[in-house]
């Protein structure tokens, strides 16, 4: 899987990728011949200009980089990318992207079947944030602009999509481990029933999963609306290593009204593809526009009819298709076995963070994300020292987030700590790439070397 490929893997990449081209222009071989004038030896300049440039950037495809949510597309997703961009199709509408529209149809409904739905309403665009503005948006039209509750610890974008759409958004409090307390939020339904409510499986910054099953109860009761943002852990539903009641709120994920996932986060995909799904396919009503100028070749449903945006990659469609027939979403998949290496990783370097006297752990991961601060007398202390660790890892190429923790939820892994700030500087690493269960050893090893220095830097 990995993508630090050495320079044989790349030519041999090029060369598949050269035949596949090949094959696909052959396809067009009855069109009178155009006379291209490119020089692609020119290009070398710029393109080498790029390559040095483009080395002024964290070593996001090493599994030594486990600072932000980043995973490396899979190959085949790259290639098959490349390959679509000789067509360059539109998948607004088929007018623009026959085939490519036809694969995302085929795409989605592989991501739909996944979270237990065999008739959604849904397709791809440009991300977990304009997926989640489209469901909002038709639970804002289904559900009478009723307000939107999320926990605080839900993506920062959610609050912004309901300024766009003219929503009154509430943000309900997290218990100490980060997850929606939902008897704050039963509260607040109180007050407002027929509430739209969004459910975080996966957060982005602690990687906890909200409690959707006393959600679900909530709602039978005051009859809300729910919506999933599982752009960052939705594929966990195929993972079978997670804790019971993790497992248990993926397993109830069907009973949303919407769902976001995003192929660019756990999906093996370049950037630009996120992909939003709605139960009930009636819902298409509130897509409903007259373009008179996409819709001509065929009377099956356009995809421009079922998605906000108007132009999209078919190519990011194609490069999801291939890597679906490349890695099925199949429980004991190979896919799947790469999220529950992602979850033992996480797990093990918490242990490690356990068993460290210098730290302690913030929450206990849900799914790859380790969160962890530095034990200290204050809190300035303490988020000092996290910076320290954060540039001695750097140094050492291994590449670590930090995040600010409210004292809400760091209080009680540190319960001595004088709190003269208002928040805690952690630590923060994305074990999301398969690979990082088999280098754990060599960053644990990083790790402790680095945890020598900061002792040293103590004791001075
Ligand atoms: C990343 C993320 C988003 C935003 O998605 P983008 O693809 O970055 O626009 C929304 N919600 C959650 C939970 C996320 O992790």
């Amino acid at each position: 899987m990995v993508n630090i490929r050495s320079e044989n893997q790349d030519a041999e990449c090029l060369r598949v990728l050269g035949e596949a081209l090949h094959h696909l222009k052959v396809g067009f071989s009855d069109l009178p011949v155009t006379s291209e004038k490119q020089d692609p030896e020119s290009l070398s300049g710029i393109l080498n200009e790029v390559a040095e440039r483009m080395r002024d950037n964290f070593p996001y495809q090493h599994p030594f980089y486990l600072g932000q949510m980043l995973k490396p597309p899979h190959p085949v997703a790259s290639m098959a990318y490349a390959l679509a961009m000789a067509i360059n199709p539109n998948n607004h509408a088929m007018d623009g992207g026959r085939a490519s529209s036809q694969m995302e149809k085929e795409a989605v409904r592989q991501i739909a079947r996944m979270v237990g739905w065999e008739s959604a309403l849904g397709h791809l665009c440009g991300g977990g944030t304009v997926a989640n503005l489209e469901a909002l948006w038709v639970s804002r039209e289904v559900n009478h602009h009723a307000p939107v509750f999320a926990s605080s610890q839900a993506h920062y974008t959610h609050g912004r999509c309901c300024q766009l759409l003219g929503v009154p958004f509430h943000s309900v409090p997290c218990d100490r481990s980060g997850r929606m307390d939902f008897r704050q939020l039963e509260q607040m339904l109180e007050g407002t029933p027929h509430s739209t409510v969004v459910v975080t499986l996966g957060t982005t910054g602690l990687g906890v999963v909200d409690p959707l099953d006393q959600v679900l109860k909530l709602r039978d009761r005051f009859g809300c609306r729910i919506h999933v943002d599982a752009a960052y852990g939705g594929y966990f539903r195929l993972a079978k290593n997670l804790h019971p009641t993790t497992q248990r709120q993926f397993s109830l994920i069907e009973e949303a009204d919407s769902i976001v996932i995003d192929p660019h986060k756990h999906g093996l995909q370049p950037y630009g593809c996120g992909c939003v799904l709605f139960r009930d396919p009636a819902v298409a009503r509130v897509y409903k526009h007259d373009s008179p100028y996409t819709y001509f070749t065929s009377d099956d449903l356009h995809l421009g009819e079922i998605s906000f945006e108007c132009s999209r990659p078919g190519a990011s469609a194609v490069a999801l298709w291939a890597t679906l027939q490349r890695f099925p979403l199949d429980i004991d998949g190979e896919f799947a076995k790469g999220l529950e290496a992602s979850r033992t990783a996480a797990r093990s370097l918490s242990d490690w963070i356990d068993q460290s006297p210098e730290f302690v752990r913030v929450v206990d991961p849900d799914l790859d994300i380790v969160v962890w601060s530095v034990s200290a007398k204050s809190a300035s202390e303490s988020s000092e020292l996290a910076e320290r660790f954060f540039h001695e890892a750097a140094k050492r190429d291994l590449h670590l987030a930090m995040l600010q923790v409210p004292q809400s939820l760091a209080a009680e892994a540190q319960p001595d700590l004088e709190w003269d700030r208002e928040t805690l500087v952690c630590l923060r690493a994305c074990l999301m790439k398969p690979e990082h269960l088999d280098w754990m050893p060599r960053i644990l090893e990083v790790m402790e070397s680095c945890t020598r220095d900061l002792l040293r830097s103590r004791i001075q």
